[in-house]
């Protein structure tokens, strides 16, 4: 079965036949590869999201008829997938191709393929938003080295671009296109050259980071990829998820302490992924893993393809294999059809889960999305209700998670003098991102300096007070 199926399931699918009892019962298979694979009937008159008109030509006047249902298909609802399957397609496959209107044409040796093939071929159709803006599928990574940043310490590298999750409120995969990787050679070169310049920390960063590699692996860029590499679940995959290698040559690179990782899905966080990247030591032990609601309802209307079981066990692995990791994430608040329940949910869940940081957006439309086009949109005042309560709790969270570590010795990577109230300090962060304000007790602090503390635990605007060892 292709990997592309997923795209077919709930989709509602109308066929029609113009012709004889050969291709009626050769619409009756592909009937059933469609309901296999979870689309819903629907009668050709009504909406649909794939009409399959199985055409005719045995006479001129069955050729414009199979023109004539296609075009019907498609004016009923500009957005479907018209598929032309059958012998008029066979003939003028060509043509009809070329066509507008006329998504997909499977010809006659095909039919056993075309849930397969209308899969592929809704990729292609949510591609096409990116061909018109210049941003193709196969383009290459566009290679934009960096010689300097502009933070001191932490230098940021972006390894991937594109996105092809198509999360319903989320406009970058049609601008940004599709997942392209940076080579590695490229990235350790950059990295290595930050090095000599001194820079120890380093923060990987991309659109859609899990997907690092993926497209050159698999050697097609599809948007189910990830997906399925994740759907597989298996442990072996993903300890071979391209990202890990990376990781270990990073890892190996002279000068870097400290590696930090941008967004990534939770459902990159098995077991033996999370546990390899507990052996390597530069790992910080600060995980930013996007939840964006904490109700599955919502989560499905999103279209985010994981549940909050399995956002869960994610953290679960995390703090089995890393002490006290800071687990920060981003919530949307007010999406479309987000009942006051459902939100209550989501506050449930964020005490459960107890973040160190939570970035919390109110949901804001975007046109071209899906989620624009759906109903019982949220006033901007229950929007921001809602924000000023998961903000309650995410200072409480912040301050509980920030509370553990009174006393303990840690290690800051400091980066630039601050003054408050008369007194001096340096800042930095620990591995797990808590802001410390380092007191220098007459000892020559400087920036990009790696020092021992002990964290006081006073609180001193968004970070804590610490002194050097
Ligand atoms: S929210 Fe993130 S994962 Fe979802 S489509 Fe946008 S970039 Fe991709």
């Amino acid at each position: 079965m292709s990997k592309e199926m997923h795209k077919i399931e709930g989709k509602r699918v109308a066929f029609l036949t113009l012709g004889c009892k050969v291709n009626s019962y050769e619409t009756e298979g592909m009937r059933e590869l469609f309901l296999k694979a979870g689309a819903v009937e629907t009668e050709f008159g009504e909406e649909a999201d794939i009409y399959v008109v199985n055409t005719c030509s045995v006479t001129n006047m069955a050729d414009r008829k199979s023109r004539q249902m296609l075009h019907r298909a498609k004016k009923k609802n500009p957005d479907a997938l018209v598929v032309a399957a059958g012998c008029y397609a066979q003939a003028a496959g060509e043509k009809l191709s070329a066509q507008e209107g006329i998504d997909l044409v499977v010809g006659n040796n095909q039919k056993a393929r075309i849930v397969e093939l209308t899969a592929e071929a809704l990729l292609k159709k949510e591609a096409q938003i990116c061909a018109v803006l210049d941003i193709g599928r196969e383009k290459e990574y566009e290679e934009l080295p960096i010689e300097t940043v502009t933070e001191r310490t932490r230098a940021y590298i972006k390894i991937q671009d594109g996105c092809n999750q198509f999360c319903s409120y989320c406009i970058i995969p049609y601008v940004r296109g599709r997942v392209r990787s940076r080579g590695e050679e490229e990235i350790l070169t950059e990295i290595t050259r930050l090095a000599k310049a001194g820079y120890k920390e380093v923060v990987l960063t991309g659109i859609h980071l899990s997907s690092y590699g993926l497209e050159k692996e698999k050697n097609e860029v599809r948007a189910s990829e990830f997906d399925l590499t994740l759907a597989e679940n298996t442990e072996k995959e993903h300890t071979e998820l391209p990202l890990l290698p990376l990781l270990r040559r990073v890892q190996d690179i002279e000068g870097i302490q400290r590696i930090r990782l941008g967004s990534l899905e939770p459902r990159i966080m098995t077991e033996a992924f999370v546990k390899e990247l507990a052996s390597l030591s530069k790992i910080c032990p600060h995980f930013h893993l996007s939840l964006q609601s904490g109700c599955d309802a919502t989560l499905k209307r999103m279209n985010r393809k994981y549940t909050t079981t399995e956002y869960k066990q994610a953290v679960e692995y995390l703090r089995r294999y890393f002490d006290k990791p800071a687990v920060t994430t981003d919530i949307i608040v007010g999406f479309p059809g987000e009942t006051e329940e459902e939100f209550a949910d989501t506050l449930r869940f964020a005490r459960e889960i107890a973040f160190s940081q939570i970035h919390i957006f109110k949901y804001s439309r975007r046109a071209g999305t899906v989620a624009d086009r759906m109903e019982h949109q949220i006033s901007e005042q229950a929007k921001a209700e809602r924000s000023d309560a998961l903000e309650a709790v995410e200072r409480e969270l912040r301050e509980a998670y920030i509370r553990q570590f009174d006393g303990a010795e840690e290690e800051v990577l400091l980066e630039e003098p601050a003054e408050i109230d008369g007194t001096k300090y340096m800042t930095g962060h620990t591995t797990r991102y808590v802001k410390a304000l380092v007191e220098a007790c007459g000892k020559a602090l400087q920036a990009n300096e790696s020092v021992q503390v002990s964290i006081s635990g006073n609180k001193i605007g968004d970070g804590v007070a610490a002194k050097v060892l």
